[in-house]
């Protein structure tokens, strides 16, 4: 497994190994890796013959109070991990190497990125299509692997790839959970040991609407009702939003239409100090 720090040096590497035909998946964490990230990982080594992982904190997607300095980093288990799982190539730059002093050029995706977490984290998805961006013209993946935990960031990014002609294919991968329901996030290690026995009533809350949808009752209905679960919990310290959305343009659903069965169930929450999100794709 090679780290490589240089986009120069990446982009000659990938470039030779697409000449000998082979297929390159593209992994971007920000590192502290998971058994998400894993899956992502393992899924690109089944379907392509040279599995890149980026780790790279990206201070442009972190607002001005939050978490940018003290996000967990780990680089020696990070690739030890990596290279357990078979990665080919960690791209591990410094931000200088990714921002130039004088950068001026930021992606944005209308609309999409104002609602839900957008509208708490003005200037996050900002960031993170930029990166990404960047990330395809350095490496030219065929193929880039993104968790469905992060279900904004990945129907913003597919919007991206199909509105700016980019030539990826973007592979969604399933939410990989604890056993009692709370997703996987390298940001769960700031939970106090009592705030991690509660946090999976995020996914209970969220698991209450799908039901309540399901057994015909109204979206207002059945989002009071895992929104009062939530308010009920005394670790909740704040609700950002519980939305129900479609789940290709984020749109508000204020009905389920036989047309377009999937509905997205999405919140993020204060948990104490740690923002937690998590949500659900369901079939109505
Ligand atoms: P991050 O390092 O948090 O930026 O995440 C890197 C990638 O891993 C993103 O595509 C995330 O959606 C994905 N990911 C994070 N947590 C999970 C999870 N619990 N299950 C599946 N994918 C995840």
């Amino acid at each position: 497994m090679q780290v490589i720090k240089r986009k120069k040096e990446i982009n000659s590497i990938v470039k030779k190994l697409r000449k000998d035909g082979k297929k390159i998946g593209l992994v971007p964490t920000m590192g502290f890796l998971h058994e998400g990230h894993i899956s992502l990982i393992e899924k690109s080594k089944k379907q392509c013959d040279i599995t890149v992982i980026s780790i790279f904190v990206n201070p442009v997607q972190f607002g001005p109070d939050e978490d940018f300095a003290r996000y967990p980093r780990d680089f020696e288990r990070d690739r030890m991990l990596a290279a357990e799982k078979g990665v080919d190539i960690i791209f591990y730059p410094e931000p200088s190497e990714m921002y130039a002093e004088n950068h001026l050029s930021y992606v944005k995706v209308e609309k999409m990125e104002k609602v839900m977490c957008g509208k708490f984290r003005p200037g996050h998805f900002r960031g993170v299509c930029t990166v990404v961006l960047k990330l395809f013209n350095i490496i030219s993946p065929d193929k880039a692997f993104f968790g469905m935990k992060d279900f904004q960031q990945l129907a913003i990014l597919k919007k991206m790839v199909s509105d700016l002609d980019i030539d990826v294919q973007v592979v969604e991968c399933e939410t990989i959970r604890e056993p009692d329901g709370l997703a996987l996030s390298s940001r769960n290690v700031y939970l106090k040991p009592e705030e991690r026995k509660n946090a999976n009533v995020l996914y209970r809350a969220i698991n209450i609407a799908e039901n309540e949808i399901k057994k015909g009752n109204s979206i207002t209905a059945s989002k009071n009702k895992a929104v009062k679960m939530l308010k009920d919990c005394a670790f909740v310290k704040k609700i950002d939003y519980f939305d129900i959305r479609d789940p290709e343009d984020l749109k508000t659903v204020k009905k389920p239409d036989s047309k377009k069965p999937k509905i997205l169930i999405a919140s993020a929450i204060w948990f104490g100090k740690t923002r937690l999100i998590d949500n659900k794709v369901i079939e109505v």
